[in-house]
C-alpha cells in the first residue's frame, strides 16, 4: 500500500470515529441531519469528497481506499438510522399521553329508515314483489294528471308542490314511478317502489319537506280487496307482531277505487288507548286501494282485461314509531350518536 493511499485509509478511520462519538452525543434528530450532510452529502459530504477522489489514485490504492470508504460509508449510515429511530421514538412517547381513553372506531350503520325500508321490501320480495325506483324530478303529467288527479286539484297548488318550472316539479310521492312501471311493463306487475318525496311543509316534530315513502303495485288479470287484504295482513304479521289486528277504513285517493287508510293494533297499548295512539288503540300504517280504472287508461292497461291493487306507506314515521323517536327531525341530523345504535340493528 502506497503512503498516500494508507493516509486516506486512517483519515477514513479517524472520520468514522469522530461520526460516531457525534451521532452518539446528539440529542435531536435536525443534528443527525445536518451529521449525515456533514460526512455523506452527496456535494460536501467528506466520505463522499474521498469516494470521488479514486479515480486520481492507482489501481491498488483505489481498491483499498475505496473498501475502506464505502465500509464506513455503511457504518456511518446505520448509525444514523438506528440513532434517529430512537430519538422518533422518544419524542413520541413524550408526546402521548397514555392516560387519555382510546378512540373508538365507528363501523358505520345504516340510517333507521334504511333499515325499515329493507324490511319491508323483504317482506313483499317473500309475495313475488320486485323493488323499483324512478326519478325525484318529475312531470305534472306523471305526478298528478295520469294518476287521475283533476286540474283543480289542491295538491296541485304552489302552496303544496315545489315546481322546477312549467309542467316540471320534485315529485310528490313515489305513485308516478307506478306510472312509469305500467307504461314500461306488461301485466302481471308486481312491485314495490322506495324513494324520497317533497312537499312544501314547513319543519316541524311530525313534518318535513322531504320524506321517504314506499309505495306497492299489483296488477294482474282477476285481482281483487280480497288480494289487498291478504297481501297488507301478511305483512302486518311480518312486520309488526304475529296475530297482530289490521283493521281498513274507507277512505279517498284519486288514483284508487274504492280507497282505504289501515290501521294496526297500537303496539304499545295493545289496543286499550294510549297517548301515542291518542287512545284509538289503533295507528294508522298505510293508504291502499284498488287501482282506478282511469289510471290504467292513462296508462296504456287494457282496464277492461286488469285489475289491480296499490298501497302506500311512510317508513320514516314506521322508522319514529319502531325506535321510539319523538322528532322527525332526529332522522335528518345525521347525529351518529343515534345511528351508531344501529350497527348490531340487522
Ligand atoms: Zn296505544
Amino acid at each position: 500500500m502506497s503512503g498516500a493511499s494508507a493516509d486516506l485509509v486512517a483519515a477514513l478511520a479517524a472520520l468514522r470515529a469522530e461520526a460516531e462519538a457525534l451521532i452518539g452525543a446528539a440529542t435531536e434528530r435536525d443534528v443527525l441531519q445536518r451529521l449525515r450532510t456533514d460526512y455523506l452529502g452527496r456535494k460536501a459530504g467528506r466520505v463522499t469528497a474521498i469516494l470521488r477522489d479514486l479515480t486520481s489514485l492507482d489501481i491498488e490504492a483505489r481498491k483499498a481506499v475505496g473498501q475502506a470508504a464505502n465500509e464506513a460509508k455503511a457504518a456511518i449510515e446505520a448509525l444514523l438510522e438506528t440513532a434517529d429511530a430512537a430519538l422518533a421514538a422518544r419524542a413520541h412517547a413524550s408526546s402521548a399521553d397514555l392516560t387519555m381513553p382510546a378512540r373508538q372506531a365507528f363501523r358505520g350503520a345504516l340510517h333507521p329508515v334504511t333499515l325499515v325500508v329493507d324490511e319491508i321490501c323483504d317482506i313483499f320480495r317473500d309475495l313475488g314483489f320486485t323493488r323499483v325506483t324512478g326519478p325525484e324530478a318529475e312531470t305534472e303529467q306523471y305526478n298528478f294528471t295520469k294518476l287521475n288527479f283533476p286540474p283543480g286539484h289542491p295538491a296541485l297548488d304552489l302552496h303544496d308542490t315545489m315546481y322546477l318550472g312549467p309542467g316540471t316539479l320534485l315529485r310528490t310521492h313515489t305513485s308516478p314511478v307506478q306510472v312509469r312501471t305500467l307504461e314500461a311493463y306488461p301485466p302481471p306487475i308486481r312491485v314495490t317502489i322506495p324513494g324520497l318525496c317533497y312537499r312544501r311543509d314547513a319543519w316541524d316534530a311530525s313534518h318535513a319537506p322531504v320524506f321517504s315513502q314506499i309505495e306497492g303495485l299489483v296488477v294482474d288479470e282477476g285481482v281483487s280487496f280480497v288480494d289487498l287484504k291478504a297481501a297488507i295482513g301478511y305483512f302486518a304479521r311480518r312486520f309488526f307482531a304475529p296475530g297482530v289486528k289490521v283493521r281498513f277504513r274507507p277512505s279517498f285517493f284519486p288514483f284508487t277505487e274504492p280507497s282505504a287508510e289501515v290501521d294496526v293494533e297500537c303496539q304499545i297499548c295493545h289496543g286499550a288507548g294510549c297517548p301515542v295512539c291518542k287512545g284509538t288503540g289503533w295507528s294508522e300504517i298505510m293508504g291502499a286501494g284498488m287501482v282506478d280504472p282511469a289510471v290504467f287508461e292513462a296508462c296504456g292497461v287494457d282496464a277492461e282485461r286488469f285489475t289491480g291493487y296499490a298501497f302506500g306507506m311512510g317508513p320514516g314515521r314506521i322508522a319514529m314509531q319502531r325506535y321510539g323517536l319523538s322528532d322527525i327531525r332526529m332522522l335528518y341530523d345525521a347525529d351518529v350518536r343515534l345511528h351508531a345504535q344501529f350497527v348490531e340493528a340487522r
